[in-house]
């Protein structure tokens, strides 16, 4: 996320106010400061920690959406998950956002990533490299769409022909997590 500040803020200048790369990178460079405590507690303390600094330190609209995925993700899911536990727990926390930013499929958000990855996990997708194609095109897809959430519904139909910000922020983080996250790559 901290490597893609400048994409993120090209996309974030095109049809919003330019800040979304900078919010991201302070948000997750937080994270990385505490990289070592987070990764020695139980995966439901950590994905909680994680929401707490991300609600802290992203400002704009992102930061609270973000951090409740983390933070229903760390209620929803126990410490050491089965995929099928995983992707229950992911159901629950893209619904959290999906409340939390009362929004839905196809108005140009973030969510229009997650949701789609969140119903690849549960028809039991498996390789990390099909979740991360998934979140790529799900990132892209918003590119044909106009925004009716967040800064970018100001602009109307003008905002159709970019691609959102925070989709393609969810699309990072989520080939990030498939690369990391032994459960996702090792299948
Ligand atoms: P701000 O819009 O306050 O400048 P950011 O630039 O950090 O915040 O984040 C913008 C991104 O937040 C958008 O690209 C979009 O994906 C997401 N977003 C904004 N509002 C909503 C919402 N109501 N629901 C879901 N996502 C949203
Ligand atoms: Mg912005």
């Amino acid at each position: 996320m901290i490597a893609h500040e400048d994409e993120l803020t090209a996309l974030d200048q095109e049809i919003g106010d330019g800040d979304h790369g900078t919010n991201m990178r302070v948000g997750f460079e937080h994270v990385l400061a505490e990289v070592d405590q987070l990764a020695a507690r139980e995966l439901p303390a950590a994905l909680d920690a994680i929401g707490q600094l991300l609600l802290r330190h992203i400002g704009g609209a992102s930061g609270p959406l973000y951090a409740t995925l983390f933070i229903e993700l760390a209620r929803a899911v126990p410490a050491n998950p089965s995929r099928g536990e995983l992707a229950r727990g992911l159901g629950r926390a893209v619904d959290a956002l999906r409340s939390r930013g009362r929004t839905n499929f196809g108005e140009k958000t973030l969510f229009d990533v997650w949701e789609p990855v969140r119903q690849a996990l549960e028809l039991g997708m498996s390789g990390p490299e099909s979740i991360k194609a998934t979140a790529d095109q799900a990132a892209r897809a918003t590119i044909d769409r106009q925004a009716k959430r967040g800064r970018a519904a100001y602009l109307g139909e003008r905002s159709i022909g970019h691609m959102d910000p925070g989709a393609r922020s969810s699309a990072i983080l989520i080939a990030s997590i498939c690369d990391q996250y032994p459960l996702l790559s090792n299948s």
